[in-house]
């Protein structure tokens, strides 16, 4: 894992340069998934080093051990427990995903015949997801299904709308996106508490 440069000011600025030339492995790791060296100035987004100061965040939906960067998990545990006064049960559903995992992941979807393009739609490419930097979690809620846009429609997405600003959390992926994401209602990263 690479060292931590990441800082919650870094993510809101690290807005990719089209001439930024990604880390040598990085780069091999997109030539061995087909993704052209043109990715990282398309997709608008930024490259995001994978964190160091993770800590469990305790077992996720699927029983298995969250990792969520330091700040990231006191905010999110503050949020959830005033969900929780509110009457709204948050879910955490995903949070840390390494590069190597994103690159399985990918290379799962090409095995099953998917071409790369319409990968790249859905799934960020290694580097480039905001679960490298800890700080993102997909969040459910018991009576919706994980991961899917219905989430928008319960009242823990109407609790995050309201309330998820208080607490440095904001929607990454909202409908009509510049990055050309997919609609995500469940995907809310840490990026600093609102002032004033
Ligand atoms: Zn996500």
């Amino acid at each position: 894992m690479s060292p931590c440069a990441i800082s919650i000011a870094s993510m809101d600025t690290a807005i990719m340069n089209p001439d930024q030339t990604l880390p040598a492995g990085l780069s091999n790791v997109h030539k061995s998934l087909g993704i052209d060296a043109g990715y990282a100035g398309r997709c608008g987004m930024p490259y995001v080093p994978e964190c160091s100061r993770l800590l469990s965040a305790g077992p996720d939906a699927f029983g298995r051990d969250a990792l969520v960067d330091g700040k990231a998990l006191a905010a999110w545990q503050r949020m959830q427990q005033a969900a929780e006064r509110d009457g709204v049960v948050l879910q955490l559903v995903s949070a840390f995903r390494s590069v190597e995992y994103q690159k399985k992941l990918i290379a799962r979807k090409l095995a099953s015949g998917q071409q790369i393009d319409a990968i790249l739609c859905v799934n960020a490419a290694p580097g480039f997801s905001e679960h490298h930097s800890g700080c993102a979690l997909d969040l459910g809620s018991p009576d919706y299904p994980c991961l899917e846009e219905s989430f928008e429609n319960s009242p823990a997405f109407a609790w995050l709308k309201a309330n998820a600003a208080d607490y440095g959390f904001s929607m990454s992926f909202p409908r009509g996106n510049p990055y050309g994401v997919q609609y995500e209602p469940w995907h809310w990263c840490y990026r600093k508490k609102k002032t004033g």
